[in-house]
């Protein structure tokens, strides 16, 4: 690039640098048109117990493109955030779980702990309205807060500890409960965990991915006795084959999630799952 600049030293115009921002704002612009166009949904992946019972499910965020099908989250979820959108997709996936348990509570298809779990990102952590938003918004469906789960990550534990660990507080009063995603993955200091109202730890999938191996089953094994010593429930992402599932249980999970069981799945699939799941067990 120095070349196209012609030796000068400093240039008002990068061509590099232009073409990124007009991607991030091309790109801006169509999630802006696509939540507007309401394009975008949450899917469910079932969560199961040892016993092979459904205890809850996540709720993960897709945006089904008119011409380019289905785009995964993590291509949108940054941009979403660095452009201020994401509290309208926060908005969209808490009203599809608030629907989704209406749905289920009217069918009297609800296990008593059932929970569905939601992924908090950076941000709107920190907004200043996202207790009050989370609240009004179950409120609207009559759904208890007991019933909600907020994933969040390690590395929001790291940042302005006093203040975290009481905006946690203050949303776990309510009702709401907290479990870290990705565990393992955020270097956090491991010292700090009790002093945050943390109800699971979920285990990320790259330490699933390599339970096969004798060091990576160590770092399962530690996390499952961590959880346990903090009294903790400890939940598995990403669980594909049955030996995976055989050693999470003998090593005492409480939860598993994943392909194995189940992907995640569209509002009515998942429904359809849900109930041929509880005939199947009864
Ligand atoms: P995550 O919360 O750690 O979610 C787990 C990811 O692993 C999901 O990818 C899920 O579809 C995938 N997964 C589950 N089981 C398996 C398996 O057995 N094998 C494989 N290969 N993958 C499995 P997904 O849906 O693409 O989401 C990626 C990430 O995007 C999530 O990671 C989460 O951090 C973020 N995300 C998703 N939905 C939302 C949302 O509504 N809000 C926010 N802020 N972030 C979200
Ligand atoms: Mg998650
Ligand atoms: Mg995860
Ligand atoms: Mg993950």
């Amino acid at each position: 690039n120095s070349k196209r600049k012609g030796g000068n030293s400093y240039s008002y115009y990068d061509p590099k640098q232009q073409t990124l921002l007009e991607r991030q704002l091309t790109f801006e612009s169509e999630i802006s048109t696509a939540i507007e166009n309401r394009d975008f949904c949450a899917f469910f992946q079932p969560q199961l117990n040892g016993n092979g019972e459904v205890t809850g499910a996540e709720a993960l965020i897709r945006w089904i493109h008119p011409t380019k099908g289905m785009i995964p989250p993590d291509e949108f979820i940054s941009i979403a955030e660095q452009f201020g959108l994401i509290q309208s997709l926060q908005d969209i996936v808490l009203e599809d779980i608030c629907k989704l348990l209406m749905e289920l509570e009217s069918t009297s298809s609800i296990p008593a702990d059932f929970k569905l779990s939601i992924n908090i990102s950076h941000s709107q952590f920190r907004a200043s309205n996202f207790k009050q938003s989370l609240e009004s918004t179950i409120d609207q469906f009559g759904i208890a807060a007991s019933r909600v789960t907020l994933e969040i990550t390690e590395s929001m534990l790291s940042h302005d500890i006093a203040k975290t660990a009481q905006q946690m507080t203050e949303i776990s009063d309510k009702g709401f409960t907290f479990s870290i995603d990705d565990f393992g993955t955020g270097y956090s200091n491991l010292s700090n965990l009790h002093a945050f109202p943390v109800h699971e730890l979920k285990i990320d999938k790259s330490f699933v991915d390599r339970m096969l191996d004798p060091s990576g089953l160590s770092i399962v094994e530690t996390i499952i006795n961590l959880a346990k010593n903090l009294n903790m429930k400890v939940v598995a992402e990403g669980v594909e084959s049955d030996k995976q599932a055989t050693l999470l249980k003998e090593r005492g999970i409480d939860v598993l999630q994943g392909y194995h069981f189940a992907k995640p799945l569209p509002f009515d699939e998942y429904l359809k799952w849900h109930s041929t799941h509880l005939a199947q067990r009864q």
